[in-house]
């Protein structure tokens, strides 16, 4: 069976416990910190399983990429604790179950990884798509999110023959070795996930923002720059590939746009709150949405651009409502040729 590659060596050693000491949702002092994470080292229950909100953010924070918060999962796991409640939690699983319906389809580059967001498809058309493929469904899920019900097991299950429905379906009948993952969550599963439990990935996995600037950079001559100030909201599954985030700024540069600075931003991105309302958390996710939203406004932000749907889905309305215009960042890049 896959195993987590941590190394408890590292945590017995480390003085300034990062992975907890700057978590925006749980509050402790140092030595605090040290004793609980310890308990977690001897598989004892600790306040950090319970408190934590699974927001990814320890697997950016740990300076020694000793995936803290994938440990936090394992431990929450086998002793028991459930982030969401067990009915909920029950019921993701038999809906997000694969449906065994996938066909074999002869795709070609660019091939398009929408993960399980069907309602997107409309997004993917016009020049920067221009003759891509897309593939989506249950059979191809990347099935990460169960990192957000203590369920490793699921994600381990599932994975192996996810990526095998992609190769044998789609990107070996093809003659395609590399898929573009519109969602950071199939990325983050394919370039953090996966390996942290050493799995082999059959594919080269590519970021839509990787993919979105190569397309501006050759489209370029068809670039009217946007001149607008924006709001980014960075989704917690970039928190597993950080080395990504640059392309915001360079996407940005290409189409004439600026990133405003704010508060919620960078190393301190808020969860979107929607994982906090499958957790019953309201009154977090409500305050967590009021922070993020107003630091938004206030930095002067017309729009606020996400990348992961789920959090587009979840703000949308609550950007609307203070007047800012809610984008996806593909969708921005069309704008920019002209092409809304
Ligand atoms: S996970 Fe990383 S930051 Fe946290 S205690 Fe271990 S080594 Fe330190
Ligand atoms: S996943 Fe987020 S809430 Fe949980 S311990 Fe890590 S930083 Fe804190």
């Amino acid at each position: 069976m896959s195993t987590l590659q941590f190394n408890p060596a590292l945590c017995e050693k480390c003085n300034t416990v990062d992975c907890i000491m700057k978590c925006q949702y749980i509050d402790m002092d140092v030595e605090t910190a040290k004793r609980e994470q310890m308990k977690l080292l001897r598989g004892e229950k600790s306040e950090i399983l319970t408190r934590c909100v699974t927001c990814y953010a320890c697997e950016e924070y740990c300076p020694f990429h000793n995936h803290p918060f994938y440990h936090i999962v394992e431990r929450q796991e086998a002793l028991d604790v459930h982030p969401v409640p067990r009915p909920i939690e029950k019921s993701q699983v038999v809906m997000m179950a694969p449906k065994g319906r996938i066909e074999e389809k002869a795709v070609a580059a660019p091939v398009i990884n929408l993960c399980y967001f069907p309602m997107l498809k409309g997004s993917i058309r016009g020049s920067i798509y221009e003759g891509a493929s897309v593939i989506m469904g249950s059979d191809i899920f990347c099935n990460l999110m169960f990192l957000h019900f203590a369920r490793n097991s699921t994600i381990r299950e599932r994975l192996p023959k996810m990526m095998e429905n992609i190769m044998h379906y789609y990107l070996k009948p093809g003659g395609v070795e590399e898929i573009i993952c519109y969602h950071d969550e199939c990325y983050g599963t394919y370039t953090s996930w996966a390996p942290a439990f050493g799995i082999d990935v059959p594919f080269r996995p590519v970021h839509l923002f990787d993919f979105l600037h190569r397309r501006l950079t050759e489209l370029k001559s068809g670039i009217t720059p946007l001149n607008l100030k924006v709001a980014y909201q960075r989704p917690c599954s970039n928190r597993l590939c950080p080395e990504t985030e640059h392309f915001v700024d360079d996407i940005f540069a290409l189409i004439g746009v600026e990133r405003l600075e704010r508060t919620y931003d960078h190393g301190q991105a808020l969860c979107c709150g929607g994982v906090m309302e499958a957790q019953q958390l309201f009154d977090l996710a409500a305050e967590n949405q009021e922070k993020n939203v107003n630091d938004m406004k206030a930095s002067g932000a017309t729009h606020a651009v996400f990348n992961c749907p789920f959090c587009f889905f979840t703000l949308m309305g609550r950007v609307s409502d203070k007047g800012m215009t809610p984008i996806l960042m593909s969708d921005l890049c069309r704008m920019a040729l002209g092409e809304q």
